[in-house]
């Protein structure tokens, strides 16, 4: 530790607390971040399961702040792996000499706020303390992986394994017989390549998803220079996506799938909407859920793309039992978020692959040898694959003892749900700031644009308090609740309110149901925050530390 007071601190080493990190260095503020693993990336350093991969392309899954780091990067796939995407940080990192202010393999376990000198005071799991005046989150929505809590796992006598805190050097499942447990897009992703290795895989699936086809492929330089001559307007749609799967971002703006905001999918006659989510199908990628304007608002416009999709899972599937076990029936396509796979469902059509419906036959106990079913059958394992997911959203934030004015904890102000002010503060808690938090669009959204969003308008902040000699900023408890209302209205008009989804929190046991992201889509929402700072930032009280906020 090389001091005990900066003038900022941020807590992750993914997209979000590099960027963060390098736009403070450029206005000149002393820094420091902390990291609890031993180098940048954040999701690209602890999902290291095979198949990881992220489903936005790669070319706008990137960073656009600057064009020297845009033309030097060359991404190989369209959806990049996890490798690429750690290495394309790493290099950020490198180019931008970021790991100097980053203290790694340290976890932060409190942050409290110093009334009396207005500045935060992190404490890190090795009891070393920094204060600062500005405190950012860059935690990270889905960076607290989640083993449920099933009985016997201390039995068990072969390996097990999280797909977001996976072993550095790979895991050698050749001649093992595993058990995968988890069908969201970390499973979904993993199985088709753990079959490939494994002598046997047997996947345990209480939830099946619908998953489209991402129809990966190398970039070829004609695709690359077809981006980049259309880079503006691409990265213009990207920043105004609706929700997650529905921006346009093919190469060429003209040639691709368009988003037909404005056409009601049951407007038109069946064979045209058919027509129309065969093309996104071959297109590959999320894009199925933008085909019309009113498929996460209307289930019986819905219907029609889930039965799309619902056809296509019985044409791959050759077993008709599996095929129907894989099939989605008690949920709207996109409301839990939408799986993008490489051969998903054609791997149950190999002879190693078996599938078990825990609907119908749930999990037991885990045993020294094996998952026990209900019905007393035994899978027997080598290895067990938790691909689990995450106490998403809230998760890294909870961990943290935060502590605001007047010895406000964080986690009690939100034990009814998250209370954000556009995500990116909550009252009582001065100049503790979120990327991403809860309340904002993150997760449905391209995140990394969205990181690049919130963090352009905190700097933006950042400079308008310094040249107005303002230390303090919080959002006042109406703003909060008029938001936290807002989003609320948004997603029960969607059809996201529907499932047990991690969008609502219900994957944790005890969790609020509350809906978590903004489901406004980004563009709104980022002409609200526009306008907000333009308003003076209505909605916060901006004061000198001796002015109670
Ligand atoms: P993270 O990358 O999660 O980084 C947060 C960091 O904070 C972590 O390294 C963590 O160790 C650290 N941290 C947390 N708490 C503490 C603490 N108390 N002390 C110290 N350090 C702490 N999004 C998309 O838009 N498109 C995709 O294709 C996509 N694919 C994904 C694939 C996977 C497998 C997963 C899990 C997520 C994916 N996401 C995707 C979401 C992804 O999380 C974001 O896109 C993005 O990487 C988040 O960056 P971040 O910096 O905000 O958070
Ligand atoms: P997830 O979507 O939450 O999926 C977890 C899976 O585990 C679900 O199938 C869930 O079933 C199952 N599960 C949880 N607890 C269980 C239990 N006790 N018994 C049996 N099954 C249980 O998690 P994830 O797959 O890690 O994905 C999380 C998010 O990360 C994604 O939604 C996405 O945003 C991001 N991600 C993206 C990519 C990508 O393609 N780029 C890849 C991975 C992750 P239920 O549905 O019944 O709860």
């Amino acid at each position: 530790m090389q001091r005990e007071h900066y003038d900022a601190l941020v807590v992750g080493a993914g997209f979000s607390g590099l960027y963060m990190v390098y736009r403070l260095r450029q206005l000149g503020l002393s820094v420091l971040g902390f990291e609890a693993g031993a180098d940048v990336g954040g999701t690209w350093y602890w999902n290291r399961y095979p198949g990881a991969r992220c489903d936005a392309e790669s070319l706008v899954y990137s960073y656009s702040f600057s064009k020297e780091l845009r033309q030097e990067w060359r991404w190989s796939e369209r959806f990049a792996t996890q490798p690429e995407i750690l290495k394309y940080l790493q290099h950020v990192a490198d180019r931008f000499d970021l790991r100097q202010h980053f203290q790694f393999n340290t976890r932060v376990k409190a942050a409290v706020f110093d009334e009396a000198q207005s500045q935060w005071q992190l404490t890190t799991e090795q009891g070393a303390r920094v204060s600062a005046r500005f405190c950012f989150m860059a935690t990270g929505c889905l960076s607290i992986g989640r083993i449920p809590n099933i009985p016997g796992l201390e039995n068990f006598q072969g390996e097990h394994y999280h797909t977001g805190n996976w072993p550095h050097q790979g895991v050698d499942f050749t001649g093992q017989r595993v058990a995968a447990i988890g069908t969201g897009s970390s499973g979904i992703q993993a199985i088709p390549l753990i079959a490939q290795q494994a002598a046997q895989v047997t996947v345990l699936q209480r939830t099946p998803s619908f998953s489209v086809p991402a129809r990966n492929q190398p970039l070829s330089d004609d695709y690359i220079a077809r981006f980049n001559d259309n880079y503006d307007e691409i990265r213009h749609l990207a920043r105004r996506q609706e929700i997650i799967g529905s921006g346009d971002v093919a190469p060429d703006p003209a040639d691709s799938p368009r988003m037909s905001a404005q056409v009601a999918a049951l407007s038109l006659p069946d064979e045209q909407r058919q027509q129309a989510y065969e093309a996104r199908w071959n297109h590959g990628g999320a894009y199925i859920v933008g085909t019309f304007a009113d498929l996460m608002v209307d289930e019986n416009a819905n219907r029609t793309v889930a039965d799309f999709v619902r056809g296509k899972i019985s044409e791959i599937v050759k077993d008709p039992e599996t095929a129907r076990k894989l099939t989605p029936t008690d949920y709207p396509l996109g409301a839990k978020r939408i799986c993008v796979d490489t051969d998903y469902y054609a791997t149950f059509n190999r002879d190693n692959v078996t599938l078990v419906d825990l609907r119908a036959n749930a999990i037991e106990c885990i045993t020294s040898t094996g998952v026990k079913l209900q019905s007393g059958e035994e899978i027997h394992a080598d290895a067990i694959v938790f691909a689990t997911g995450f106490d998403a959203m809230t998760g890294a934030l909870s961990s943290i003892d935060i502590v605001g004015e007047q010895g406000l904890k964080l986690r009690d102000r939100w034990v009814a749900g998250p209370r954000t002010y556009l995500g990116l503060q909550s009252a009582g808690f001065p100049n503790l700031f979120m990327i991403t938090g809860p309340g904002s669009p993150s997760v449905l959204s391209n995140v990394v644009i969205s990181i690049e969003q919130h963090v352009d308008w905190l700097v933006d902040l950042v400079k308008h308090m310094r040249a107005n000699g303002i230390e303090q900023i919080q959002p006042t408890v109406a703003a909060e609740d008029e938001w936290v209302q807002h989003v609320n209205d948004i997603a029960n008009a969607t059809l996201f309110r529907l499932p047990n989804s991690w969008y609502l929190g219900a994957n944790i046991p005890g969790k609020p149901r509350v809906f978590m992201p903004y489901a406004g889509g980004t563009g709104p929402y980022r002409d609200t925050c526009d306008k907000i700072a333009a308003e003076n930032y209505r909605g916060f009280v901006l004061g000198r530390a001796s002015t109670p906020a």
